[in-house]
């Protein structure tokens, strides 16, 4: 079977939802168009800008960074070390040999060196579970260090069908104050707030993996240990289940809530939100129903605090470079 698009070379991927399959060279156009696509559709950031990648070491986030500096970005990779037994050793592995074949610096924030212990200590010490400590601990890393590094604006590896997944979850539960969270780009609405972006958000997981694979990157490939029942992996396998059926229908559902969504311009706006800073660290949080301005907590200082004692003063970060 020839590509669809150059009508020469051998067929390596078909990609149903487009009706249409390409060659290596073709799909890897199509992956570079697609990005730069959400790049531009929601300016995300500009050429010139020096962009945070949030890096796990998985095929996504090492597909991304891969991505964007082929592009001419300039990029940094910050990987948080979770503490998670062997699966976090190997995910941090794969960063930094990433980074160095790459020649791209690296930070690598250790949750152990910070806290005294990593999500599996923490979880377990506050009776949370560990996606939901991991996701706090890791967002607020996302902000405070981009910012503390100097950076506008922090890019995670997040797909189509993670986008999707979510989508379905929260209107599933009718969580329609995340709805305006959703979108693939959310402005810095504070002083303290970077943009946190989402460039792979028109990829489907398949499409990132089959890249990973082309371009052999040496990514992770095991799933985190304390995932494996994560309810949005069962949203994804009935996504799946549907997109099998009706190819294409990830797509709609996802693309088609952000093309009508009533949140505003690409990015959201800031009306509904209510931010202040946390009494504690000072980072800008939101405000929990009822509770008085000048008092509230952010969501991680509330978990840190149920951990134990206070913690040592936060660990300065740099940025590696060989
Ligand atoms: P996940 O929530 O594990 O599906 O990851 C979504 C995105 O968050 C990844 O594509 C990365 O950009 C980022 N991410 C996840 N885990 C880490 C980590 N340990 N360090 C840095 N970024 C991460």
């Amino acid at each position: 079977m020839r590509c669809r698009r150059c009508r020469t070379a051998p067929v390596v991927i078909k990609l149903p939802r487009h009706h249409t399959a390409f060659c290596a060279g073709c799909f890897d156009h199509y992956m570079v168009d697609q990005l730069g696509r959400a790049i531009h559709d929601y300016r995300m950031f500009g050429r010139d800008e020096p962009i945070l990648v949030a890096v796990s070491g998985g095929k996504d986030s090492l597909g991304l960074w891969d991505l964007l500096d082929r592009m001419g970005y300039t990029t940094t990779g910050l990987h948080v070390q979770q503490g998670i037994g062997d699966y976090s050793t190997v995910s941090e592995t794969k960063c930094r040999a990433f980074a160095d074949e790459k020649r791209l610096p690296l930070v690598v924030y250790d949750l152990r060196k910070e806290y005294g212990g990593g999500v599996t200590e923490i979880a377990d010490a506050t009776h949370r579970s560990a996606c939901s400590s991991c996701g706090t601990l890791k967002r607020y890393a996302f902000n405070r260090i981009g910012r503390e590094l100097g950076f506008g604006v922090v890019a995670t590896g997040h797909n189509l069908d993670d986008e999707a997944a979510r989508l379905l979850g929260n209107l599933l539960h009718w969580q329609v104050d995340y709805l305006a969270k959703q979108s693939p780009a959310l402005p810095a609405w504070r002083a303290k707030l970077i943009r946190k972006v989402k460039p792979l958000h028109r990829l489907a997981e398949r499409e990132v993996a089959a890249y990973a694979v082309l371009r052999k990157i040496d990514y992770m490939i095991d799933e985190c240990p304390m995932s494996h029942d994560a309810t949005s992996l069962h949203y994804k396998a009935a996504l799946n289940q549907l997109e099998e059926h009706s190819p294409g229908t990830k797509h709609f559902f996802y693309l088609e809530f952000l093309r009508r969504q009533p949140f505003g311009a690409p990015g959201g706006t800031e009306e509904g939100v209510e931010l202040q800073e946390c009494a504690t660290c000072g980072e800008p949080t939101t405000l929990p129903a009822g509770q008085a301005g000048g008092t509230a907590l952010c969501g991680h200082c509330r978990l840190i605090e149920s951990f134990g004692p206070a913690q040592p003063a936060a660990v300065p970060v740099q940025i590696d470079r060989d």
